[in-house]
Parts: C-alpha cells; sequence; structure tokens
C-alpha cells in the first residue's frame, strides 16, 4: 500500500539544540501506525514538525502525492493532516458545539450529514451531545477529541499521546474509538508510550535520541530484543537463561 504520509529525512529542534536527526517514516493509506518512544525521544516535536508548527531543518514532507514541506501549518491541515493535541477539546462547549468547530471549514450544507455520521460512529456523543465538553469523561473527551477531528474529513489524524492522564478503562475506550475512526477509512500515526497501542496497529516505529532505532509489525517489534526489554518487559521470561 503506498504511503499517503510521507517524511523523509526530518531534522528538527528548538534554538540551537537539534532534536530529530533524520527521521523517515512513512503511514501508508488507511493504516495505523505507533510511533513508540521514551520521555523526551522526540515524538512531540515530530508531529509538529509534520504539521509545521516547528520549523523543518532539513527533509521533505508528503501528503497524498502533495510535497507540504514548506507550506505553513494551515495549508497542511486543509491538505488532510490533523492533529489532535492533548487539549482536543473546547470544555466549555457542548459536545454538538465542539462538532461544529471541527466542520468549520467543511461546506456549509455538509455539516449537518457528517454530525449524524459522527453520532452514528459514536452512539455515546449522540446521548451526550448536549452536555459540556468539560463534564465528560476522560475516555469520551478523547472520543469527542477524535470526532471533532473527524468531521472535517481529514487524509491522516496525527494524535499525541492519547493515553495521557487516563485510567486503564478510559485508555481502552481510546483505543476501542481509535479502532472505529481506523475502520472509517482513516490513516492513524499516533504518538504514545503505552505498547498496548502497538498491539493495535499495522505497523511501529521506535524513536529514541531522535532517531528511529527499530521498526516493523507489531510482531517484528515484539522480537526485537531492544524493544523487548523497553518496552514488554519479558525478555527474562521468554528467553533460555544464558549460562
Ligand atoms: P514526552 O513524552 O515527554 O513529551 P517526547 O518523545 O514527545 O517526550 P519531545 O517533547 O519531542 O519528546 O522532546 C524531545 C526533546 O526536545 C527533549 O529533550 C525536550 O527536552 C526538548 N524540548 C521539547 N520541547 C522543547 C522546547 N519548547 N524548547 C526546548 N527544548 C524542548
Amino acid at each position: 500500500m503506498a504511503d499517503i504520509l510521507q517524511a523523509k529525512g526530518i531534522e528538527s529542534g528548538y534554538g540551537n539544540v537539534q532534536v530529530l536527526w533524520g527521521v523517515d517514516l512513512g503511514v501508508p493509506q488507511g493504516s495505523s501506525v505507533v510511533l513508540l518512544g521514551p520521555n523526551g525521544a522526540g515524538k512531540t516535536t515530530l508531529l509538529r514538525t509534520l504539521l509545521g508548527i516547528l520549523p523543518l531543518r532539513s527533509g521533505s514532507i508528503r501528503l497524498d502525492g502533495e510535497d507540504l514541506t514548506r507550506v505553513p501549518t494551515e495549508r497542511r491541515v486543509r491538505a488532510g493532516l490533523a492533529f489532535m493535541s492533548e487539549l482536543g477539546v473546547f470544555p466549555n462547549l457542548s459536545v454538538v458545539d465542539n462538532l461544529y468547530m471541527g466542520g468549520y471549514f467543511l461546506p456549509r450544507g455538509e455539516v449537518g450529514g457528517r454530525m449524524r455520521k459522527m453520532f452514528d460512529l459514536f452512539p455515546d456523543l449522540a446521548r451526550l451531545r448536549r452536555s459540556l465538553a468539560g463534564s465528560l469523561s476522560g475516555g469520551q473527551r478523547k472520543m469527542l477529541g477524535v470526532a471533532k477531528t473527524l468531521m472535517s474529513r481529514p487524509k491522516v489524524l496525527a494524535m499525541d499521546e492519547p493515553s495521557a492522564g487516563l485510567s486503564p478503562k478510559y485508555v481502552k475506550e481510546v483505543l476501542e474509538t481509535l479502532e472505529l475512526a481506523h475502520e472509517e477509512g482513516l490513516s492513524l500515526l499516533i504518538a504514545e508510550q503505552n505498547v498496548l497501542f502497538l498491539e493495535h496497529a499495522d505497523y511501529g516505529y521506535v524513536l529514541e535520541g531522535g532517531r528511529i532505532v527499530a521498526q516493523g509489525s507489531a510482531m517484528d517489534l515484539k522480537s526485537d530484543d531492544t524493544v523487548r526489554r523497553a518496552y514488554f518487559g519479558m525478555l527474562a521470561e521468554t528467553r533460555p537463561q544464558e549460562t
């Protein structure tokens, strides 16, 4: 499957501190890709660079064949690259109004239909349509964040640590939400520290010290010793003891 999002040789950082060193990453059309890495590895920096929030020092970015390397963030978003950070919703607005905000750039005539589609996909949100986003549970808020982003029919949704601050129950809800979005045909790029997300992804990259140090399917990565040691903690149980 061709890559809908393709980043090559990405270098970026803050001031005179370089954080990313020649990162190559692709998101195949319709797939779910997870970017794993410990604190400070550069995951957020990579997502922000892809979105153009941080300037690119070197490298190239293409979305669905379109060169986005030098275009401003707003053009990237309009081209179909959506970003959901931790603060994905407006807490003082209702569920419906958040969805309206998400559909801001849609042609007027399409907003109602798109919103019905979101309510079909996420019946919990239909039930809570008049509630303030700030009154929802952590899991429901992430669901609303995803639905709000989906309103604009993005091609790729990049998310920064969707599990941050959530209890395991809500993490499970987020995984279910992402599965539904994925089934809708959305391509996903998810930066995470929680290895559970790899289990649900088609492909994974491991970023450490601003460099990709491993990549492959969940199965490939689980059999990579370095990744197992860092993320699965099961090396000792599954390998014969060396004498
Ligand atoms: P985390 O999960 O902790 O957010 P991360 O993998 O997303 O980790 P980044 O936030 O991208 O990592 O940080 C990568 C490096 O860049 C770290 O060394 C961090 O200290 C540094 N950094 C991040 N933001 C800034 C900033 N605004 N100014 C200077 N350095 C920064």
